[in-house]
């Protein structure tokens, strides 16, 4: 649609410019030439295609400005639209005494947030916390088992996706996702330090 708006509009200015040099010939003829008869002729053709394209360039600018104005508000299809945090989320970020995860996972969550551990409160008794799990000392320290458990094989949603990592809570639905062994990031803290 665009593109057929600018090559109308090129093609417009193109008949405007053509014209217009049509129409000064012919006037230069009709003041100048020895044929005035014949030239004169040509005046009134090239004044209307003047006219009209000049018109149309007009109509053609109006179209070209309505034309632009949704393509720029339109937002490209693959760009991930976050929505705003929730107020529980404002109030996770906000307060590091706050815990969202049930009782079985609270005080490993505790601990990490005293840590100094990256944490966010994703949805219910969901978090996420930015640091990779040593379980052997996780295991000395903390009571892991049923109903906590974890794991580091959960499937990526795509293709290529490392699997998933997360200590989890089978009695609560409760979990924190961790960073996964097979991709840490550089500087990822490990907990329990
Ligand atoms: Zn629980």
């Amino acid at each position: 649609m665009r593109e057929l708006v600018r090559v109308r509009g090129l093609l417009l200015a193109m008949a405007l410019v053509g014209a217009g040099f049509a129409l000064i010939l012919s006037v230069g003829f009709a003041l100048n030439g020895p044929d005035s008869s014949r030239v004169d002729s040509l005046i009134a053709p090239s004044a209307v295609i003047v006219v009209l394209s000049a018109i149309g360039l007009v109509l053609h600018i109006g179209a070209a400005k309505r034309a632009a104005v949704p393509a720029r508000a339109s937002r490209p299809l693959d760009s991930p639209v976050l929505p705003p945090p929730s107020p529980d989320q404002l109030a996770y970020a906000a307060d590091p005494m706050m815990l969202g995860t049930c009782v079985h996972l609270q005080p490993i969550e505790r601990d990490m947030r005293l840590a100094g551990v990256g944490t966010q409160l994703s949805y219910g008794q969901v978090v996420f916390a930015d640091c990779l799990i040593d379980l052997p000392v996780l295991r000395q320290r903390y009571r892991i088992a049923e109903p906590v458990f974890y794991t580091d094989s959960i499937p990526g949603d795509h293709p290529g996706e490392p699997d998933g990592a997360m200590l989890g809570c089978r009695a609560h639905r409760s979990s924190i996702g961790v960073t996964p062994p097979t991709s840490v990031p550089p500087g990822t803290p490990v907990f329990p330090a």
